[in-house]
């Protein structure tokens, strides 16, 4: 299911370092190595699905159990009371990690959209 090329792949199987804050089954939730905000996070499924572009209908639950995970994820990083989510599907999108990943920003003082 790992694609060996992939670093989001690597670091789901520990061959990668990487700041993780949290994992289970399904996800795994590590830090973005150049944040765009005080609190940058990537929340990651543990399946290789390349984009948005390659999921499927069996992939269903496993998108709903990381987007129901996210205000959890945010309130347990200091951000649950505001936070942005980005996901980037093709290169064309701004993807530049062919591993679907949300991105979970927030913590600066003032409002959105500069952080
Ligand atoms: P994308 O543009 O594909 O949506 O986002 C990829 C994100 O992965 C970028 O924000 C980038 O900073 C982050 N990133 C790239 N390489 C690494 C790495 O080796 N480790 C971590 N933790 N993040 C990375
Ligand atoms: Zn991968």
């Amino acid at each position: 299911m790992a694609d060996d090329k992939c670093l989001f792949c690597k670091i789901i199987n520990a061959e990668q370092p990487a700041e993780i804050i949290f994992e289970n089954e399904q996800l795994i939730v590590f830090k973005d190595i150049f944040p765009k905000a005080p609190v940058h996070l990537l929340v990651v499924p543990k399946k290789h699905i390349a984009s948005m572009n390659e999921a499927s209908e069996e992939d269903s639950e496993l998108i709903t159990h990381l987007m129901l995970q996210l205000p959890s994820i945010a309130k347990a990083n200091g951000i649950g009371d505001g936070y942005r989510t980005i996901l980037n599907t093709g290169s064309k999108g701004g993807q530049i990690i062919f591993h679907l990943h949300f991105h979970l920003l927030g913590g600066g003082s003032g409002t959105l959209p500069g952080f």
